[in-house]
């Protein structure tokens, strides 16, 4: 049987951090809409041109082009031993597709993992990340603009999932290594 991860949270939480980890020891690829769109603005291409304006705001890329994206992974052959979905869904038809995606390709979600952590601490983080990798969203402006998204589009996505039964809450205001740790008992 296939292992199927969602990790949900806000910006800067470190989900991005642990999916790496985690899909790395499990063996099973690490999906990142963010890089993946990234990739796109880089090469130039048609997505990648329709996306760059909402992602340097901070807003979400309309969601037919994030689902087309996600559907096109993970169909991919290296996806059939299981994969961890890092930044997708964040919108309510995000998820229902999603979900919709799991049942005609006969998939089970294993958990969503949701990495539960303060404004204040994520907002240093970002800036730090700033400073860093020197992100074109990482400015004061565009946090801002992915923390109201966040709040508005993708928080309601952890009820959606509690009520699902497949919710499971860390506490990411801790160290890399302590979270991983947890993450390890999986
Ligand atoms: P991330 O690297 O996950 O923080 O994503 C960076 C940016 O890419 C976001 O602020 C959005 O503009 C865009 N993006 C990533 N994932 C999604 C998604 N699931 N839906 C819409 N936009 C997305």
């Amino acid at each position: 049987m296939s292992r199927n991860f969602i990790f949900l949270g806000p910006p800067g939480s470190g989900k991005g951090t642990q999916a790496k980890v985690l899909a790395e020891r499990l063996g099973i690829p690490h999906i990142s809409l963010g890089d993946i769109l990234r990739a796109e603005v880089k090469q130039n291409s048609a997505i990648g041109q329709r996306a760059k304006e909402f992602m340097n705001a901070g807003k979400l890329v309309p969601d037919e082009l994030t689902i087309e994206l996600t559907e096109k992974r993970i169909s991919q052959p290296d996806c059939r031993p299981g994969f961890i979905i890092d930044g997708f869904p964040r919108s309510t038809a995000q998820a229902d597709a999603l979900d919709k995606m799991f049942k005609d390709k006969k998939l089970a979600l294993e958990a969503v993992i949701y990495f539960h952590v303060s404004e204040e601490e994520t907002v240093k983080r970002l800036l730090l990340r700033a400073e860093i990798e020197g992100r074109a969203d990482d400015n004061a402006s565009a946090i801002r603009t992915r923390f109201e998204v966040y709040e508005k589009s993708t928080r309601p996505l952890i009820e959606h999932y509690k009520k699902m039964g497949k919710l499971k809450e860390i506490d990411a205001a801790r160290t890399i290594e302590e979270i991983g740790r947890d993450l390890a008992k999986l």
